[in-house]
């Protein structure tokens, strides 16, 4: 029996070159495999806390707000009722705006709650936030349109404050 078992053929010796490529290869999937895990989890916790996006705001033809953030790509701008009035104001087109949110489907992107301050005007590398100001009355508002004291037409002002 233990005879039979000496005659058995012996697998060759690993040469350690070959064993140390083994190993690195092996460290190698290993790495990716925790990269692609890393990958996951920030995406998920970028998804969780909202992704900002800049662009220059326009409109789309059918009159909905959106971002170009590069040459070729118009990101169309979904959001609450405030937040469409104000980021459809003309006062607006052509500036460029950063606005917070998550991408939802067809492409488009949803701005967080307007209650959060989720848009602004970048100006000389500052945030500047949208509101409205009547002087006449002295009230500040944060949608466009006349003025709920004296009726008159409110002036966009645009202010580091949110
Ligand atoms: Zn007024």
């Amino acid at each position: 029996m233990n005879h039979q078992l000496y005659q058995l053929p012996r697998t060759p010796p690993l040469h350690p070159i070959l064993m140390m490529k083994g190993f690195a290869n092996l460290l190698g999937i290993l790495l990716l495999g925790a990269g692609w895990l890393l990958g996951q989890a920030g995406q998920t916790a970028g998804n969780r806390s909202g992704a900002t996006i800049e662009g220059t705001l326009e409109r789309t033809q059918d009159g909905r707000p959106a971002l170009r953030v590069s040459p070729d790509r118009l990101v169309v701008l979904a959001g609450d009722s405030e937040t469409i009035e104000v980021l459809t104001d003309e006062r607006l087109a052509g500036r460029r705006m950063g606005v917070r949110g998550r991408y939802a489907s067809g492409g488009r992107f949803l701005v967080a709650p307007f209650h959060t301050k989720a848009f602004w005007v970048l100006e000389n590398g500052k945030k500047l936030y949208v509101s409205y100001w009547c002087s006449t009355c002295a009230i500040r508002t944060y949608t466009p349109g006349i003025c709920m004291c004296c009726q008159k037409e409110t002036a966009l002002e645009l202010r580091e404050t949110p």
